[in-house]
This record gives structure tokens, sequence and C-alpha cells, in this order.
């Protein structure tokens, strides 16, 4: 049992007002990754810095790439076996067409209780609720054991080279636990789906397209790879079926291209194609052996396009060579995460929403992947991802964060390391 009194001293240091000042200061930092027009997260990862030194925490900075640093804040309670990590990604999605917004994206307008602009809700909202909680746990003297590492994570939207170098400098190697702070709605997500996104580039001979004997269509292989993708969906939808938070598997066959570059034209048969699919998984499916089935469509359906075109050519009395190519390239392997429900830190997130809420927690999952998968993949790490704001409004125009609920969330936090660091209670 943690007593009530200890929740309500680390309630009182949070401040609604502190929590809506920081998040609109960091909404007003443009953090775009955008080279050219000289933004980055690097602005914003400073006023983290400075804020974190104000509060009186032990705080660095790694250099990730030129201009896209890593904060990374350190509390220590007394000795444990536990560190605590809290995630969250400062730099933000481009706000595309401004003129589409009705707000300003970068102004951090409140109408009512929401507020507006690029990052309100993914997901500088939930990074300044996890910084204004964990300067509530300092500033309340509670007697926690073990640690609270605070990740503020260049580079989360595009190559999560953040928590890739935060892995490599060894600042993982003590967490037993991380919650990452993104837009779930309150809901209390322990499982994010996987992807493998791969490249097929067919090559054969490009020819006037009113002798196309004289090359070599690439589309009769395309067209396959096609079906075999879907077979292998089939394959996984009926081995699988449907994940109780993530839905089906799917091989999307996403980008279709003939010619593979250049302007295409209706009488010039294309010497090249590519064809791109976005795999996404669930759990229960082996990387490993879907990287080599698609290894195996690839060596077949050139070894079956090629006898084609053989006997296609018997028939006809034609000569040539039947070299068509098929490359295969992965683009991405990304393994999907799954957190066991009877995890300390599933416990401890569960038990501070109802606390909070009075409300039974609610599982889900999350459909991309987040800083999170490299800490569940590389380092064994236990996740939850969870945090303010609704799911459908990340990278949208007029992004908005529900005030009342980010206030909350700030308070879940808090109240979720006091839970699994709590020195008292056996788990
Ligand atoms: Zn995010």
């Amino acid at each position: 049992m943690i007593p009530n009194e200890l929740i309500e001293k680390v309630l009182k240091e949070i401040d609604p007002d502190k929590l809506i000042d920081l998040t609109s200061d960091l909404v007003k930092i443009n953090s775009v990754w955008d080279p050219a027009a000289g933004t980055s997260e690097q602005k914003a990862a400073e006023y983290v810095l400075n804020w974190a030194r104000q509060q009186g925490f032990e705080v660095q900075m790694d250099e990730v790439a030129p201009s896209r640093p890593n904060v990374i804040i350190a509390l220590s309670f007394a000795p444990g076996e536990r560190t605590l990590m809290f995630e969250g990604h400062t730099d933000v999605v481009t706000p595309g067409d401004t003129s589409a917004w009705k707000y300003d994206p970068f102004g951090a307008q409140i109408v009512g209780r929401r507020m507006y602009g690029r990052g309100t809700n993914d997901t500088k909202g939930n990074l300044a609720a996890m910084l204004i909680a964990m300067a509530a746990l300092k500033k309340s003297g509670v007697n926690l054991a073990g640690k609270i590492t605070g990740g503020v994570l260049c580079d989360e939207e595009d190559q999560m080279l953040g928590v890739k170098d935060f892995i490599e400098r060894g600042h993982a190697d003590e967490i037993t636990a991380a919650i990452i702070c993104e837009p779930e709605d309150g809901l209390i997500c322990i499982t994010q789906k996987g992807a493998i996104r791969a490249c097929f580039t067919i090559s054969g001979k490009m020819s006037h397209g009113a002798m196309p004997l004289s090359g070599l269509n690439t589309a009769p292989a395309v067209a396959r790879i096609i079906h075999a993708l879907h077979d292998l969906e089939l394959e996984a939808v009926r081995m699988l079926g449907r994940d109780e938070f993530l839905g089906w598997p799917s091989f999307t066959p996403t980008v279709i291209q003939a010619p593979a570059s250049g302007a295409p034209q209706l009488n010039v048969m294309p010497g090249e194609a590519r064809l791109l699919v976005d795999i996404r998984t669930i759990p229960g499916q082996s990387h490993p052996k879907m990287i080599n089935d698609l290894n195996l469509i690839t060596a077949e359906i050139q070894k079956q396009i090629c006898n084609h075109y053989e006997e296609y050519d018997k028939q006809l009395d034609v000569k040539r060579n039947h070299d068509l190519r098929i490359g295969l390239e992965i683009l991405t392997d990304r393994p999907y995460t799954l957190t066991d429900r009877t995890d300390p830190i599933v416990e401890a997130t569960c038990w501070a929403t109802h606390k909070l809420t009075q409300k039974e927690p609610v599982y889900a999952g999350v459909p991309g992947a987040t800083d999170g998968t490299f800490l569940w993949a590389l380092k064994n790490i236990p996740i939850v991802t969870m945090g303010a704001g609704d799911r459908e409004v990340p990278h949208q125009k007029d992004e908005w964060v529900d005030l009342d609920q980010l206030i909350e969330t700030a308070k879940i936090y808090a109240v979720s390391a006091v839970h699994y660091l709590n020195p008292n209670k056996e788990n």
C-alpha cells in the first residue's frame, strides 16, 4: 500500500499553470528538422537544458548530429534496483501549408481548454508533463528508491537517431522500465506494431511499345510479386488472426513505379521497375523468417519469369536473352514490441491511472513505432506508451491538446514513478 499522504505530497507540487507555460514555451520554439530553413531540435533542447538546471537537476547534453542534441536529466533517490526512464522527443513534424491552419502552428494559442499548435499533442505537451512530474518528485522530497532518467531526445519522427545515440552511449544500460510520453489519449499502450519495408527492383530491357519482343518487359514480374505478397499476407492472417490491440498483419505494396526513374511514356516499355512494400507486423511473426520469405519469392519469381519468356519465345520463334533480374533491398527492419501485463511498469501505470481518474485502465496498442521500439528491441526494456492527446490528431493541421487531460497526465506520470520506485512495495 502506498500511503495517500505520499501521493498528496507529490501532487501538491504539480502546478497546472507551470505545466501550461512550459508546454507553450516549447511549442513556440519551431523544432522541425529542416536544414534548409535553419530549424532543428537545438533551441528546444537548450530550453529544456536551462529549465532543468534551474530546477536543480543534474543535466547532460549529447550532440547526436550537428544541431541535433539529446538532453539527459538525472534524478536519484535512495539506492535501489530500479531506474525508470521518461522519454519524450523534442522534434515535431512540419506544419505543411501554414495558410491551411486556423491557428498559428507556433503560437500555442489557448481557446477554451485546448492549446493549439504543432507539437501540442505530439509530443511537447507530454514532454512538459514528464518534466513537471520529475520536478514535482524532486521538490516533494518523497522517499523513493532508485533513479529516474529523463530522456529528451531528437529525431523521433524520422530515423530515431536520438534514441539510438542514447543507447550507444550507455544511458540505457541501467534502465529497468520506460514510459514513452506520446499522445495515447490516456490509454495504457503495451504493444506496438513492427515494420519491414523493402524495395524490389526489376531489371528487364527497354524497348519500343510497338516492338515489345525486342526488349524484356518487367510488368509480369511486378504482377507476380504483388500476388506473392498478398499470399504471404493471407498466410499471416490465417496463422495469427487478429491481434487484440494491433489488428491484422499486413503486406502492402505502396509504390509501384515503371520506369523506376524518369518520365513514363505510353509507347515506351520501361527497362526497370521498382516496387515498395510496407509490411506491418504483430506479435508472433518472425522478422528473420519473413525476410527469408521475401528473398525466396524474389529468387522464385525471377526463375519463373525467365522460364516463362523462354517457353513463350519458343512458341513465337523469337531469340532473345532472358536475363531479367529482381533485386531485393530491406530498407527497414523494426520489431514489434509487447510488454507483459504483469510487468511492474504496467502495474504502476495502471495503478496511477486508476488512482487519478477513478476509471479502469484501458490497454491498447500503438500502430506505428516510437523511440520505445529501440529501447525494447536493443535493450529488452519493458515499455508503456502513454500520454495526453487525441490519437488521430498527430501530424494534422490545427493540432491541439486538451489542457485538463495534460494536467492529469503529469499527475499520472508522477504517481506511476511513486508506485514503481516505492521502496516499501514488494514487486
Ligand atoms: Zn511523437
